[in-house]
């Protein structure tokens, strides 16, 4: 079966990107298919573990070539790269949808975000500069320089195919680094769409097109292939935490620079001081992003006794007017789970919840769309849940709104921070002293104040505990591809 013949017109060649040229890979193919229809969309040919080392190799010579350019070119080129994308948004926000089955309206919304951090990048590295620290010895100067770590690895997931690409790479290029990356087998269309526009913008300001690069192929063979040569100076990852310490483990030996962008649990807390249509405004915003496959989406919700049947209740009516259908259709809000193994997990909680004592109050099955693969899940609601069931100890990864309660704000936090994960949390509250001491409070990276959507390219995303290291996005995202280097300058006659 091959790709419907409209689709087939604005997919990228089936070619890597190595080197700065479209390489058709030497190994067994990437099979692409679409998680709304089954319907095969690509074979992407891989690479082998000799074409990964060379792709590495010569993602290490462009590490040199970017370098040796000026802040102004590499600025030059990203923000070309933004406009690049806005330009080809709409057939970015296709390829997104054909390919992880995100809903059409949100596809957009993520190529905006893509090219926000190519904005970004260009104008933190626009305001960097060194440092000249008071010296204790009268005939010293010390100069602090800024300088680009090198060649870069980066091995992206599913569920942002294009910005977390864009998180990563934006920075890395602005600070003068190459990255060659590994985008997930679910979903390379958008990262080889992307490699198209990067090659054109590199040729039009005349830098190295060897300073981006996608290779594909069995993970682990890859990812070995990019760690262990010798010119790679930095991992950088997004997925999963159990890949992530894998990862980890092998850039420990060589001493790797790494930053892994992990798994979260998020806890939203309502309290009943919470303006309740708010909370459930900023609670439908979060759960309900790519029907809740993002790895900061609300997981458990903690609501105090006193509120919890108003906010439940309004949140039902809410979830009940989600339009679950084919998510090319733009009214669609709710489309289909990236694959099976994420709807099996999905039951797999609600099933779990149900058996130790919840209640579905809404949803709790899959949905059956016309003619569409069988993926879609309701937007399902389960009140009374606790800290036993697998939808408050795991990363559900649907649309599932988990419900229990507190009765105090202490209750509240010791129980947010009782696992694990520490990516984002949320505080619902119109109690200013509560707000700041709640977000205080919280062991996570990322903290929403009354706000459900807090990922912005101008702010540090990243977690704490199980769910990473580092942080990427604003102008601490461009530190994360410095090095600092101090030089130290006697001076005669001072
Ligand atoms: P995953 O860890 O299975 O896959 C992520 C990437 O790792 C893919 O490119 C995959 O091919 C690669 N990979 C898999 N096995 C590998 C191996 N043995 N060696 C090297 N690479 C390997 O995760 P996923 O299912 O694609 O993504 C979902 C997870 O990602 C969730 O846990 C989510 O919370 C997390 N996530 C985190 C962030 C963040 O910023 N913290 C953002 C998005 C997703």
């Amino acid at each position: 079966m091959s790709a419907p013949s409209e689709d087939s017109q604005m997919l990228p060649t089936n070619d890597l990107f190595i080197g700065g040229d479209f390489v058709r890979g030497d190994c067994t193919a990437v099979v692409v298919r679409s998680p709304a229809t089954d319907e095969l969309i690509a074979e992407v040919p891989g690479a082998s573990a000799a074409l990964a080392a060379r792709a590495a190799r010569l993602n290490g010579e462009a590490a040199r070539a970017m370098r040796a350019t000026t802040v102004l070119k590499r600025v030059e080129l990203v923000r070309r790269l933004a406009a690049a994308i806005r330009a080809d948004g709409a057939r970015l926000a296709q390829i997104l949808t054909l390919e992880s089955g995100k809903p059409i309206v949100e596809s957009r919304g993520e190529v905006e975000y893509a090219a926000s951090f190519f904005d970004n990048a260009a104008a933190a590295a626009e305001m960097a500069s060194g440092e000249i620290p008071a010296s204790r010895a009268a005939d010293r100067r010390i100069l602090v320089l800024r300088e680009p770590v090198g060649a870069t690895v980066a091995i992206t997931p599913w569920n942002f195919p294009l910005a977390m690409i864009a998180r990563k790479l934006a920075p890395a290029l602005a600070a003068g680094c190459s990255q060659l990356v590994k985008p997930a087998e679910e979903t390379p269309l958008a990262a080889l769409a992307f490699a198209r526009i990067f090659a054109d913008a590199a040729d039009a300001c005349g830098m190295p097109r060897g300073a981006f690069g996608v290779v594909l192929g069995e993970p682990a063979t890859v990812a070995r292939a990019m760690i262990d040569e010798p010119a790679t100076r930095k991992l950088t990852f997004t997925g999963s935490t159990e890949v992530g310490r894998l990862l980890a483990a092998q850039c420990g030996p060589r001493l790797l620079r790494t930053a892994l962008e992990l798994g979260g649990n998020a806890p939203f807390l309502v309290f009943a001081d919470a303006d309740i249509d708010r909370a459930v405004e900023q609670a439908m915003l979060t759960k309900f992003r790519f029907m809740g496959q993002t790895c900061i989406s609300a997981n458990r919700f903690l609501v105090e006794r006193a509120v919890q049947e108003r906010f439940v209740a309004r949140l039902e009516e809410r979830m009940q007017a989600l339009f679950v259908g084919d998510p090319r259709d733009e009214r669609t809000r709710i489309g289909p789970l990236v694959n099976d193994a994420a709807i099996a997990k999905v039951e797999r909680h609600v099933a779990d919840a149900v058996a130790r004592g919840a209640r579905i109050r809404f949803g709790g099955v899959r949905r059956a769309v016309g003619g569409l693969a069988n993926r879609f899940f309701e937007p399902t609601l389960l009140v009374g849940c606790d800290a036993t069931m697998a939808c408050h100890c795991e990363e559900t990864f649907g649309p599932v709104v988990a419900v229990s309660t507190f009765e105090t704000e202490a209750d509240a936090i010791r129980a947010a921070n009782a696992v694990p994960h520490g990516l984002a949390g949320y505080v619902m509250t119109q109690d200013a002293d509560r707000l700041l001491r709640v977000a205080e409070a919280l062991e996570f990276g990322v903290v929403g104040a009354n706000d459900g959507a807090p990922s912005t390219a101008e702010a540090p995303f990243g977690g704490r505990k199980d769910s990473g290291l580092g942080r990427e996005g604003g102008a601490h995202g461009l530190d994360a591809y410095v090095e600092l280097k101090y030089v130290s300058v006697r001076v005669r006659g001072a």
